[in-house]
């Protein structure tokens, strides 16, 4: 029996490429690198394996007539047209949970990072400024007040880790969690009024789009740190450079850009920000179970069985 064929959409690690061509006729990124041999195998393609930062339009899959599923590697999905799927019933996968424990501790870690000016100090000593005289001393994070904007899955792992360092947790969502024992506030703004450290861990797309803006971060204040885990679209990246850059937020911790993997050379410039590139789930170990999860949704579907792990759209449907 010939193997179902499948566009993969972003650059996979050889472990996860091995076990799709094992198990698919995979066509790697032919879309974007050769248009002309992507339209002679279009018509056969029967499903898309694609990053959490892929993008996946209502265009791309018109041209794909025998499109049956949509597999995510990543927990986000907003570069994906998931109405557009759900319109032509194509179910839509995603890999949560595998990678709660990762971006928990990446959270934690810009939170000390900004805090305790962790980079800074390492140049300090690597510039041998020791022997001129003490660092320069930094803001306590144990015992402070932390805001989580988006207490899910993620946000819910940071608040574990935040209890231990003994802050106290307030957080904002769609909606209040009558199950956690946080302070809710109704808007990030709200929220960002009560914090020290305002960690953003929300989906992207257009519902929380520049959902951090200069209202928020005034909010926040003069004594106050934003972390962002989430996506660049949720910070109005402008209003971020102007706040660090006039002392008007104390600083921040951002894994993820607008326009990234491009940073804008105002913020690489800036002394108050610790930058890391969108390595929330970079570790080995989690990036192996995401790469099950992507592959064993395929391999669900194909098999006509449930998916391991579909997009709450699609199980609401
Ligand atoms: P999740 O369990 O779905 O949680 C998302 C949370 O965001 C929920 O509490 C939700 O509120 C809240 N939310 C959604 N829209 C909102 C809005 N407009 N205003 C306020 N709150 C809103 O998702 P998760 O597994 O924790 O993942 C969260 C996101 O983290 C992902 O979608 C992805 O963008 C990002 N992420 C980044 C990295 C990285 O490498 N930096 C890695 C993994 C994930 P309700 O509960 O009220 O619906």
């Amino acid at each position: 029996m010939s193997k179902p064929d499948v566009l993969v959409a972003a650059k996979f690690p050889p472990y996860l490429m091995d076990k799709l061509r094992r198990d698919f006729t995979v066509h790697e990124r032919l879309h974007e690198t050769d248009p002309a041999a992507f339209a002679a195998v279009a018509p056969k393609i029967r499903a898309i394996a694609c990053g959490g930062e892929s993008k996946v339009p209502r265009a791309l899959m018109e041209q794909l007539p025998a499109l049956e599923m949509i597999s995510v590697q990543g927990v986000g999905y907003d570069g994906v047209d998931v109405a557009a799927a759900l319109e032509r019933k194509v179910p839509v996968s995603h890999t949560p949970n595998v990678l709660n424990d990762d971006v928990a501790d990446l959270a934690i870690a810009l939170m000390l990072a900004a805090a305790r000016r962790i980079p800074q100090a390492d140049r300090y000593v690597r510039e041998n400024k020791w022997p001129g005289g003490p660092f320069p001393l930094a803001r306590k994070m144990s015992g402070a007040r932390l805001g989580i904007v988006g207490l899910g899955r993620i946000g819910q792992a940071i608040a574990q880790r935040a209890a231990a360092f003994g802050m106290s947790i307030a957080y904002t969502a769609r909606s209040q969690k009558k199950d956690q024992p946080y302070a809710y506030y109704p808007s990030a703004a709200a929220l960002a009024a009560q914090v020290d450290f305002l960690v953003v861990i929300t989906p992207g797309g257009a519902g929380t789009a520049r959902m951090i803006n200069r209202e928020v971060l005034d909010a926040l204040g003069p004594e106050g740190y934003l972390v962002n885990v989430a996506r660049g679209s949720v910070v109005d990246q402008e209003a971020l450079i102007a706040a660090l850059q006039e002392g008007r937020i104390a600083g921040a911790g951002l894994d993820v850009f607008d326009g990234e993997p491009q940073v804008p050379q105002a913020l690489r410039d800036l002394d108050n920000v610790v930058l890391t590139p969108h390595i929330g789930s970079a570790t080995g170990s989690t990036r192996q179970a995401m790469a099950d999860l992507t592959h064993a949704n395929l391999v669900a579907h194909f098999a006509g069985q449930p998916l391991p792990s579909a997009v709450p759209e699609w199980q609401a449907r």
